[in-house]
């Protein structure tokens, strides 16, 4: 098992690629802190973990709530003592043209993609300094690489991530903690379900294997990128998108 004896949080694990990866990631030996906005569907990965023989539970956390994300890392600490993994995970999109988005449009998605990802990292850097150990993946997207019409919200938070990312791998690597991130292109989730199929369509023609990607496709992704084997990679954006140009 890659992931024995470590403990995950994965933020926005009620649904999608969270709880895809919550699941295989207690498969591994994990065991994972189920933190989400979405209590029902937290609740649900969770029983789907001890279904499995796993080991979680479901922590409610709204990301953009600081005091929330310093109460989910004590909450772990006194249940499991440790934290090695951190998965920023959770994210939204309000998509609009420019001209006709709204502010309250553009801060809510600024302020959960990426001030979410910075309330996160900052309450569990301390522990994993003190273990001279720790792995954080931030999710961001083939979109904040490449733009896309209709996301400038999304596409900046996604970038932004990289940055993040970059920056935090620069900052942490020296106290032994490792930050990538992973840029998933057009996945079969809850957020793409509203995307119009003739869109979809056009996405799975465009890429070269000829399909959406699953949430396995991305779990595997962060597996890999959590556990020991990839223990000297930092600072890396990993493209899981099937070779996607958009
Ligand atoms: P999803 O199925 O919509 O899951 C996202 C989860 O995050 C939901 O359970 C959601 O709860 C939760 N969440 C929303 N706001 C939150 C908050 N403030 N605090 C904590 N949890 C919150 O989406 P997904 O497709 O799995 O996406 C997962 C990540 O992958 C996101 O960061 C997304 O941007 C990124 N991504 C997805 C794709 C794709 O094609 N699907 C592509 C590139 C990147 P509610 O359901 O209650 O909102």
């Amino acid at each position: 098992m890659k992931l024995e004896n470590k403990v995950a949080i994965i933020t926005g694990a009620g649904s999608g690629i969270g709880r895809e990866s919550a699941i295989l990631f207690a498969k591994e030996g994990a065991k994972v802190v189920v933190a989400d906005v979405n209590e029902k569907g937290g609740e649900e990965t969770v029983t789907s973990i001890k279904n499995n023989g796993g080991d979680g539970f479901f922590f409610k956390l709204d990301v953009t709530n600081r005091e929330q994300s310093k109460n989910m890392v004590k909450t772990t600490m006194e249940k499991y003592g440790r934290i090695d993994i951190l998965i920023n995970n959770a994210g939204i999109n309000q998509d609009a043209l420019v001209a006709k988005m709204t502010e309250e449009q553009w801060d809510r998605v600024i302020d959960i993609n990426l001030k979410g990802v910075f309330n996160c990292t900052q309450a569990v850097v301390e522990v994993m300094i003190n273990q001279g150990k720790g792995a954080i993946i931030n999710t961001s997207s083939i979109v904040g690489v490449n733009g896309n019409v209709g996301q400038v919200n999304y596409s900046a938070t996604k970038a932004g991530l990289i940055g993040m990312t970059k920056t935090l791998a620069k900052e942490l690597g020296r106290k032994g903690i490792r930050v990538n991130a992973v840029a998933p292109g057009f996945i079969a989730t809850p957020m793409t379900a509203g995307v119009p199929d003739k869109i979809l369509e056009m996405m799975k023609e465009k890429t070269p294997l000829k399909r959406l990607g699953e949430p396995r496709d991305i779990a595997n992704a962060y597996l890999y990128l959590a556990s020991d084997e990839a223990n000297f990679v930092n600072g890396a954006v990993l493209a899981v998108d099937g070779g996607l140009v958009i």
